[in-house]
């Protein structure tokens, strides 16, 4: 493919910078360097307006798990826009890809969370959630349940509800978040808050907090308990062993709902369909979105268990969006579970291409700068540290050292980001052993560079 009818990148950076907004982004700054931009994607591989090609280690944003560039997808779109764009199911009307859609997902998930509800995104999924778990509760006869317990650090969407449902300081310090009854507890992140304790022991005392919580509450005034199986945005932190089985007997005991968010760690990325499964964990709502459609169109949800479900039948729920269970986005996801499915791209994760990303990604963890290169599935991260032995902080801003890292991966076409100081990647899923060898490559010469930079600058210093 030629290059011709494109503007040139100066161009295209100029007009960006006057009037595009970013999302998460100092427009400011980012409008001075210009943003680098991608003009097509195949398979791991994303290609610029300069005709650089990049490794892709996010998948997008933790999405494109079927890799870029299937036509399949493509055309399941274009027949369903000629067949029918739109409609909706506000009004005792369905359409077919809906109808299949929602019992695919009810076939896939696991015990008997049988019932979808549709959403155009992670986010608006939470929102749902937030009112159906209350409403729930309202329709039991104890409305004054209301309060949703979640986690410091845990990452839920933008919106005011999963803005408010996300634990993210930088969040909540714009726009009068959180919003009422929503209380926050710790992250079981034993490498950065572990101190002494082994990470068993941590990952119980973490769990425990949500029974203190709820006692300090009164469990009669708790709806829900929410989180991610994995931590994704949060830096892809990963729970001690011990954390998920002392939460569900928790949650079981004082008979709270379970939303497990699966918005990054459903559809295959930890080597399951859905990461409750790979954890054990029995959750009345399941949160989808990302790797639903590979990303290829914006689609989102809760998966509702039997008993939700069937108590919110009892009553009109007045709550929906024009595009819930949009039909091509419908058709779409279904071409995309279709792929994962008849491809066996999750098993090959479980059996091949996870145990090769844990031992290359593991292999990291012999750098100077590295002080844990953990993975779980095709979700990896490493923090950055100034001193292994006592796991230290760096003396600099966090975030500073993580964002020099950053930097150094892109300039080495490798898509890795950073939260904090600590590096992350969460490849398509359909990555292949070769591919993750370049991309250690690539991690590894970031992580050289860096050094080099810190001690040139004489920022290798812990925290005080
Ligand atoms: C991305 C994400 C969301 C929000 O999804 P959007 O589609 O961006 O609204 C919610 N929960 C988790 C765990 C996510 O990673």
């Amino acid at each position: 493919m030629t290059l011709t009818n494109m503007p040139p990148t100066a161009e295209l950076q100029a007009l960006d910078a006057a009037h595009h907004m970013h999302p998460f982004t100092a427009n400011g700054p980012l409008g001075k360097k210009g943003a680098r931009i991608i003009t097509r994607a195949q398979g791991v591989r994303l290609t610029d307006s300069d005709g650089v090609e990049l490794i892709d280690g996010m998948a997008g944003l933790w999405c494109v798990n079927i890799g870029y560039g299937r036509r399949e997808l493509a055309d399941a779109a274009a027949r369903q826009m000629s067949e029918l764009p739109y409609y909706n199911t506000f009004f005792q009307t369905s359409h077919v890809p809906v109808i299949r859609l929602a019992a695919k997902l009810a076939e896939l998930a696991p015990g008997d969370l049988n019932h979808v509800f549709f959403a155009s995104s992670g986010s608006e999924a939470n929102d749902t959630n937030i009112r159906m778990v209350r409403q729930y509760w309202a329709l039991k006869g104890q409305p004054e349940r209301r309060v949703i317990i979640a986690r410091r650090n845990g990452y839920h969407g933008s919106t005011m509800g999963g803005g408010s449902l996300g634990g993210m300081a930088a969040m909540h310090a714009q726009g009068g978040l959180p919003i009422p009854d929503i209380t926050h507890i710790d992250q079981p992140y034993w490498w950065g808050e572990g101190g002494e304790m082994s990470p068993e022991a941590f990952g119980l005392a973490r769990a425990r907090q949500l029974e203190e919580t709820i006692l300090a509450l009164g469990p009669e005034r708790v709806a829900a308990f929410i989180a991610e199986p994995v931590q994704g945005a949060g830096g892809v932190i990963i729970p001690p062993e011990s954390y998920w089985p002392e939460v569900q007997r928790i949650v079981d005991r004082y008979g709270i709902l379970l939303i497990a968010d699966e918005v990054i760690t459903g559809f295959g990325r930890l080597g399951q369909w859905f990461g409750v499964q790979s954890y054990g964990i029995r959750p009345h709502i399941l949160t989808i979105a990302k790797g639903l459609s590979s990303g290829y169109q914006p689609i989102g949800g809760s998966i509702v268990c039997d008993e939700v479900a069937q108590t919110i039948a009892q009553d009109e729920f007045n709550h929906g969006y024009t595009y819930s269970g949009h039909p091509v986005a419908a058709a779409v996801a279904l071409e995309n579970l279709r792929i994962l499915e008849e491809e066996g791209i999750i098993e090959r994760v479980r059996e091949q291409t996870a145990p090769c990303l844990a031992q290359a990604w593991g292999s990291l963890s012999d750098h100077p700068l590295v002080g844990e290169a953990v993975s779980r599935g095709m979700m990896a991260s490493l923090a950055l540290t100034p001193d292994k032995a006592t796991r230290a902080k760096f003396r600099s801003e966090p975030g500073t050292v993580g964002f020099i890292c950053r930097e150094f991966s892109f300039a080495n076409n490798l898509v890795m980001r950073h939260v904090g100081d600590r590096m992350i990647i969460a490849p398509p899923l359909v990555i292949t052993p070769a591919d993750i060898a370049e991309l250690i490559v690539r991690a590894r010469k970031t992580l050289d560079q860096t050094l080099d930079h810190l001690q040139a600058e004489g920022m290798l210093r812990v925290a005080a």
